[in-house]
């Protein structure tokens, strides 16, 4: 079997061996210097066991629900045993912190097993929670399995809403016990280790380009540029300084276009700090995310972030281009000319706005022209921040409405508010004004209302994973039950499908859930 493994796994690394590496082998904390990555073999641990393994991620990757009972696949994708003539690697990488720059990160608690190749595409197989790096600095490298389920569900709940992430292809327990202070109040406990194998065209992030530009060691940072468009943007040519504006540009695009989906689906990254942004695009590292239940652009899930907000929903566009600007700067020494750079900087705050009004218009059912739709949005956004109203059940419903009938309104929606007492009269009747203008504005559409609906039904999910149903599957795991991990999984595969069957999860948050731990409020400890 290992060998039938092996056979079938196409191995072409090139990050390990066409990048400079940390020449230090000893597993020890440091800073690394003029080096992409230090070589480090994940930890043994006590006594591992797969919960759950995605058959779509093993296809990909060329291998079968078969391969994955095996001894050999338990021990490679929770760091046991290494694949013969593979070389696993942490990479090494800077970033801003909340607005900060904070130096030297890296993968602490990653660790790149190998790339492999299938159909044309090249995936990096990488470990979270396999053990101590070089980067690891103060903590343990260890992962726990609260995050590990929702990392490892919400990776491909959101593959499956359209949104650009990386993906995962098992989730697994350690057996170690792990020591975490989850609410950083001085009470820490033992949690259940786990390690979820994370799957990736590349984990390259803006800190992997941050740092040696911080560092002023052009020679690394050209060489890690150079790599990265010839095997990830190989498509903009040979590498020269304008080839390195398409690029940046390339990455400008790209970052947007996963913002705007995020605003669609309403997802709240939480830490969108420059190490947590791809070069791909992708959403990547699910910390403390969550999901918009009441509309609110003040909102975060990310208890580490209450004051400030710095993340909250309606933030994320604008922290995108934050972050952008950081990335620019770290390649400027390789274009050493401001100007390049700034107008692609300076475009992404229309394109942002437009981007924004199209899914917005087609969350609506918009699709003739019409100018006054900004507006239209604006105002909706703004009612729907009255009372607390469920995002994805307010959305949903609105496919239901008819133009011939825009007094009913209310009723079609009325599953998603909150708490219906509190809809006051001004409120009710600003909504009535709002259907009206809704339903004048549906006129001017040549579709038909099932057409109309159909294609709203497209782009507003039925089911996201709501933070308290992640909690409930925690719950469950944690006391050795892992059957709901299986359910939501299947369930998140079909997110724009009505699944009657699964009718139970189109609901509000439960009240219970409302100020629970794990649910409205999380933190960076995981
Ligand atoms: P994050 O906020 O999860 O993106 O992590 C920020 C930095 O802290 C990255 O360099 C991580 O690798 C590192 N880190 C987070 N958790 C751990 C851990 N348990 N052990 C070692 N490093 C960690
Ligand atoms: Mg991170």
């Amino acid at each position: 079997m290992d060998s039938e493994i092996r056979m079938k796994l196409h191995i072409n690394d090139t990050f390990n061996r066409e990048l400079p590496a940390d020449p230090i082998l000893e597993n020890t904390r440091r800073q690394v210097k003029n080096a992409c990555y230090s070589f480090v073999t994940p930890k043994q641990t006590v006594k591992p066991e797969l919960l759950h393994v995605s058959t779509e991620m093993l296809k990909a990757i060329g291998l079968t629900e078969g391969d994955a009972k095996s001894e050999f696949f338990l021990n490679v994708f929770t760091g046991n045993a290494v694949l013969p003539n593979t070389k696993p690697y942490a990479m090494c990488y800077g970033g801003h912190q909340f607005g900060n720059w904070a130096g030297q990160l890296g993968d602490g608690r990653a660790i790149n097993l190998v790339e492999v190749e299938h159909e044309n595409q090249s995936w990096t197989l990488q470990l979270k929670g396999a053990g101590e790096t070089p980067y690891s600095r103060t903590a343990d490298g260890l992962a726990v399995l609260r995050s590990s389920i929702r990392e490892y569900l919400c990776s491909e709940a959101m593959y499956h809403l359209g949104v650009p992430t990386t993906r995962a292809l098992s989730l697994a327990l350690s057996g170690d016990e792990v020591l975490r202070d989850m609410l950083y109040d001085g009470n820490a406990a033992y949690e259940k280790g786990a390690i979820v194998c994370r799957v990736s065209e590349s984990f390259l992030r803006f800190g992997n380009y941050q740092i040696f530009a911080a560092r002023q060691d052009n020679d690394t940072l050209k060489k890690l540029v150079d790599y990265t468009i010839k095997h990830h943007f190989s498509h903009l040519g040979e590498p020269s300084k304008k080839t390195y504006l398409k690029f940046f540009e390339a990455v400008l695009n790209s970052t947007l276009k996963m913002i705007i989906h995020w605003q669609r689906v309403g997802f709240v990254h939480g830490v969108m700090n420059t190490d947590n942004m791809s070069i791909l695009g992708q959403t990547i590292d699910y910390g403390p995310y969550g999901w918009l239940e009441g509309y609110d652009h003040n909102w975060t899930p990310n208890t580490t972030d209450n004051q400030f907000k710095r993340y909250r929903y309606g933030a994320q566009l604008d922290i995108g281009l934050w972050n952008l600007y950081q990335l620019a700067n770290a390649l400027y020494p390789l274009i050493d000319e401001a100007e390049g750079l700034e107008s692609i900087l300076q475009s992404y705050t229309e394109k942002a706005q437009s981007q924004y009004i199209d899914m917005m218009r087609s969350k609506l059912g918009l699709f003739a022209d019409d100018n006054s739709d900004a507006e239209l949005i604006f105002s909706l956004e703004e009612t729907l921040q009255q009372t607390e109203t469920d995002m994805t059940i307010f959305f949903r419903s609105l496919s239901n409405f008819s133009k011939e009938n825009p007094s009913e309104g209310l009723k079609i929606v009325k599953d998603a508010f909150y708490i219906p007492t509190d809809v006051s009269d001004s409120v009710r009747q600003q909504w009535t004004v709002w259907f009206e203008t809704y339903a004048e504005r549906l006129k001017k559409e040549t579709r038909s209302s099932v057409q109309r609906k159909e294609k709203m039904n497209q782009v507003n999910p039925k089911y996201v994973l709501r933070n308290y149903m992640a909690q409930l599957a925690i719950d469950d795991a944690n006391k050795g039950d892992y059957k709901l991990i299986d359910e939501l999984f299947q369930l998140l595969k079909k997110p724009y499908d009505e699944q009657l069957e699964n009718e139970k999860w189109f609901v509000k948050r439960p009240d219970w859930a409302r100020h629970k731990v794990g649910c409205s409020m999380l933190s960076c400890s995981s």
